[in-house]
């Protein structure tokens, strides 16, 4: 029987944190949350970057491994942890 990561690793009080200097908004990791945790908030007309529902947010890091600007990270994972994880789960 196959069985989702996503679901079944406990996490504990690992979250997804914002870097607003580097987040652009470009929205990239909206869709790839398995949790529905991301969101997207318009500061102005031309400003605008995610926010992370930590109710949701299973410290999973997929949005971490998605962003290309470093605008996401996941408490106690690098970013080499981060790719190796997600090209493991991308191989199952
Ligand atoms: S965290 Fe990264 S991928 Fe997500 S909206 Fe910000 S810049 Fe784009
Ligand atoms: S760490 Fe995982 S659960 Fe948390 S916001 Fe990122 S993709 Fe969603």
């Amino acid at each position: 029987m196959t069985s989702n990561v996503f679901t079944f690793i406990d996490y504990g009080d690992i979250k997804a944190k914002v870097d607003l200097d580097h987040c652009d908004g470009c929205a990239f990791c909206l869709d790839v949350c398995p949790f529905d945790a991301i969101s997207l908030v318009n500061i102005s007309p031309l400003v605008r970057h995610i926010a992370i529902d930590r109710n949701r947010c299973q410290g999973c890091g997929l949005c971490q491994g998605t962003c290309p600007k470093e605008g996401v990270h996941v408490e106690g994972f690098s970013m080499k942890e981060m790719s190796s994880m997600i090209g493991d789960l991308l191989r199952q």
